[in-house]
């Protein structure tokens, strides 16, 4: 997958794609997997990095949706819990079975919980995971020792899934790839163009690395930008009315001891009425997240100052050994794309399925949805591709197709004595997973930047210099990377340079 070839086979290409997806998150990669396999030539493009938007941004789990299950939204619930299924059978290696504890401090609730989970295990169907089980107080805390014991009376485990968002979404660019695909980022979609009876029949972009404008032809166009979904609608007509609106959500990164166990722990009800997961990861532990409505769309949004408070203080009302502001190594903030109702609804309240739309010049817009249900969404998009370009009616056959993945660890000198991550990672990076800057490698190829960005920036020298050395990139590129790296990471900082964050910021 080295970019150069990539770029060249978009030359190549002889008339009109058969699908262009815009956008390289979930979504979007998911349709390039879903398309490729059916046999449509197929072009991506991505105007930063592969999972740059929402979808390195996640709580890393393939679930149905323990808090959907509350609200009663059962039609989601069963679909996200049949496509974790489907998506633990093709991606073992990247999806793995997590259990959750629920702790409870009163008899009512571990009824309460208990027979939820059960109502979870049904709703799953032949895709079944573990069965959720009710534990004593005893049993509970050898799972989970540093749960708060105070009036504890036991608990509920329940099993979801786990995953790493941005190495299953290498793992989605790779397979396309080996079907055939071409998938290019940094590559940023500037315009759709039209034919004669305003039917949309291409879109130009720019190569953001040389500036170099391009253009082509597409018999379908799938727009698959997340939280960008509304711009992009609006290449097509200005007149189009926005759809969506936003849900910031952050997450945390502290120490693995203060979980203390392999077992999550799933925070029921928090002040605002949401739930919150403590989950184990890459040896500290993830603790999130929040719901803020936010009014605009931003590739690296910031965390409040108040959506820290707020998981700090519900974490440490379950956990016995509460982390401070001094104990987050780093803290990461998404935006969830939520397709909007009439009305003022809140964001926690709207639904997370998803949604096609097609407009009057056939643009595919696919949007709303969640990590997990990525694969349901593309095959809906795709469908509607076909219809709309004229394809050929070949089915979808992603409910069998392997997802690849290199996930051997790799050798050679680490990178920092505080995290895992070797020399040898960042040339696999460069080689074979189109990473170009250091910040694709520190914050979506390895994790670095989300699990402890101080680290991540004494770790960027080196890997700049890797870089360079593997693309032949020269040392004012050097130094660019790792000033620009480092005022990046300085926002996954709760501290940057002891001045704490204000919201005002
Ligand atoms: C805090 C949080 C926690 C979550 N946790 C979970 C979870 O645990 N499990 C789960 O299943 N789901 C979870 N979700 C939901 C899930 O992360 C999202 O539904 C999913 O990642 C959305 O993917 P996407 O591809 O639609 O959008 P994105 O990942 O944002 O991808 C859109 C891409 O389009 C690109 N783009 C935009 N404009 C252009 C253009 N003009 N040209 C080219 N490219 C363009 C962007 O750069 C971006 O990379 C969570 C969401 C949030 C915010």
């Amino acid at each position: 997958m080295i970019r150069e070839k990539i770029t060249a086979a978009i030359g190549k290409q002889v008339g009109a794609w058969d699908v262009v997806i815009i956008g390289g998150g979930a979504t979007g990669v998911g349709c390039a997997v879903d398309a490729a396999t059916r046999g449509f030539s197929v072009l991506l493009l991505e105007q930063q990095d592969f999972g740059k938007g929402t979808s390195s941004r996640s709580t890393k789990l393939v679930h149905g949706g323990v808090r959907y299950l509350r609200k009663g939204d059962i039609p989601l619930v069963r679909e996200a819990l049949r496509e974790r299924g489907v998506l633990r059978k093709n991606a073992p290696d990247l999806v793995s079975e997590q259990p959750f504890l629920i702790p409870c401090y009163g008899v009512l609730d571990k009824l309460f919980y208990g027979i939820g989970m059960k109502i979870y295990d049904w709703l799953s169907g032949r895709y079944a995971f573990t069965r959720s089980r009710i534990v004593s107080r005893r049993e509970a805390l050898e799972i989970a020792p540093m749960v708060v014991t105070e009036g504890l009376s036991g608990g509920v485990i329940y099993y979801d899934g786990r995953f790493d968002d941005t190495r299953l979404l290498v793992g989605l660019v790779q397979t396309a790839a080996s079907h055939g695909a071409v998938l290019l980022n940094y590559a940023r979609v500037t315009g759709i163009t039209k034919d004669a009876a305003g039917r949309a029949k291409g879109v130009s972009f720019i190569d953001t690395e040389s500036g170099t404008e391009l253009a082509v032809s597409a018999r379908s166009v799938i727009n698959a930008t997340g939280v960008f979904t509304d711009p992009v609608r609006k290449m097509t007509s200005h007149a189009a009315k926005p759809i969506l609106k936003f849900a910031q959500g952050v997450h945390i990164v502290v120490d693995g001891r203060f979980l203390g166990s392999q077992t999550s722990i799933m925070i029921p009800k928090t002040s605002d009425g949401r739930v919150l997961f403590c989950i184990p990861w890459h040896g500290n532990t993830l603790i999130g997240t929040t719901d803020t409505q936010v009014e605009s769309a931003e590739l690296e949004p910031r965390a409040l100052a108040s959506e820290i408070e707020f998981l700090i203080e519900n974490a440490s009302r379950y956990l016995s050994i509460g982390p401070t502001i001094d104990d987050v190594l780093s803290v990461f903030a998404g935006i969830r794309p939520l397709i909007a109702n009439a009305g003022n609804e809140k964001t926690s309240s709207i639904s997370r399925s998803h949604d096609i739309f097609v407009d009057a010049a056939g643009l595919v817009t696919v949007t709303g949805g969640k990590w997990t249900t990525y694969r349901r969404m593309a095959e809906d998009a795709v469908d509607k591709a076909i219809m709309v370009g004229g394809l050929d009616e070949l089915r979808c056959v992603t409910n069998n197709v392997q997802i690849l993945n290199d996930v051997r660890p790799n050798g050679g000198r680490r990178l920092h004595p505080d995290l895992v991550h070797t020399e040898e990672d960042v040339v696999r990076a460069v080689r074979t997973e189109m990473a170009r800057t250091v910040e694709d490698v520190l914050a979506r190829r390895t994790r670095a930047l989300f699990i402890n960005a101080r680290a991540a920036m004494e770790m960027a020298p080196t890997v700049a210099g890797i870089i360079a050395t593997e693309l032949e990139f020269d040392d004012e590129w050097v130094r660019r990377q790792i000033d620009e790296f480092s005022k990046l990471a300085r926002g996954y900082l709760v501290r940057s340079d002891d001045v704490p964050r204000s919201d005002a910021d």
